[in-house]
């Protein structure tokens, strides 16, 4: 009888197991066309500087939609292209993407705006990404400074010592360096004096009890005295609502970015919404409207 229930309840498990298992194979296989079935897109998230309500860029955020599979969500999909390698070419198309953008922008009114892309570790890693970045931008025509780097805290923190001397090379290179997710990792403080970094993103986690939440305050007010002690601008991420905002302004955080300024847009949708609130986010409606 127990016999008969281990037994029943092994193959339960892997049946489990087969069906994850082929669900993800088949995802993988879908996701080696996906390019050249034009299946990914980008979505853009305007950022404000929090001083003045300026638009200074957007965040490029990639989308896989499948005929089969639907909108699968990148941090699905995202993990299975870097386990099975995929991710280079996929990255490859993203930046891609992204200069052309760039480059779109230049002889219109937003030619000042940068695009912040995430790079995986395996990506950045890679012996030449760097120098191949640059010498893109360079065949573009593009100022370095409008492409942002964002690594997470754990691409940073992993391999540490090597990654500083990449690092430095972006740096040197005239890249803007913004730490992802920053909180949610493990980072030595140490390290963090000897990275060369530009930018800290404080996670969405530690905005999400501003401006009541005792912890959320002390950890998102440590966050911004220790990146501005290091000269380290910093941007706060998942901002909701006006009151975060609102705090967050208030402790000279530089940038910030969420749903209740904009969430991610397509293209089409990116260039009206900077029609009506690219001069600046604190004289358009969304904000005014949200100060009653
Ligand atoms: P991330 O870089 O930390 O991006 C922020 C995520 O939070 C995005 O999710 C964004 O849509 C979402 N978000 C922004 N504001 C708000 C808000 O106010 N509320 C809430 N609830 N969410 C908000 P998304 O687009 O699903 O991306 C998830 C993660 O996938 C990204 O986290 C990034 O790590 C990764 N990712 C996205 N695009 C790429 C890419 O092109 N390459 C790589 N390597 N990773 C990417
Ligand atoms: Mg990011
Ligand atoms: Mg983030
Ligand atoms: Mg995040």
């Amino acid at each position: 009888e127990a016999k008969a229930t281990g037994k029943n309840t092994y193959s339960v498990y892997q049946e489990e197991m087969g069906r994850h298992l082929s669900a993800r194979i088949q995802m993988e296989k879908h996701l080696r066309n996906a390019i050249q079935q034009n299946e990914l897109y980008l979505m853009y998230q305007p950022k404000i500087d929090l001083g003045n309500g300026k638009v200074v860029g957007v965040e490029a955020l990639l989308r896989w939609r499948n005929p089969k599979l639907g909108l699968v969500p990148p941090n699905v999909f995202i993990k299975i292209a870097e386990d099975s390698r995929m991710i280079i070419p996929i990255s490859e198309w993203v930046i891609q993407q992204t200069i052309l953008q760039l480059q779109a922008w230049q002889k219109t009114e937003y030619s000042h705006l940068s695009i912040a892309v995430n790079i995986s570790s395996n990506q950045f890693s890679h012996e030449n990404f760097i120098n191949d970045l640059a010498q893109k931008l360079d065949v573009a025509g593009l100022p370095r400074r409008l492409l942002e780097i964002e690594l997470t805290e754990s691409t940073v923190m992993t391999n540490a010592d090597e990654n500083i001397k990449r690092l430095q090379l972006l740096r040197h290179k005239g890249f803007d360096l913004a730490v992802d997710d920053f909180g949610t990792g493990y980072s030595s403080l140490s390290y963090l004096k000897r990275f060369p970094l530009t930018i800290l993103k404080i996670d969405k986690s530690f905005v999400d009890g501003l401006p009541k939440d005792d912890e959320d305050i002390s950890i998102s007010q440590a966050i911004i005295q220790l990146a501005h002690s290091l000269e380290i601008k910093v941007v706060a991420e998942g901002i909701e609502t006006i009151q975060q905002l609102e705090f967050l302004q208030q402790q000279k955080c530089e940038y910030g970015q969420g749903y209740f300024i904009s969430r991610p847009l397509e293209i089409n949708n990116l260039h009206p919404w900077l029609e009506t609130h690219g001069n600046n986010f604190y004289q358009s409606d969304t904000y005014l409207n949200g100060l009653n």
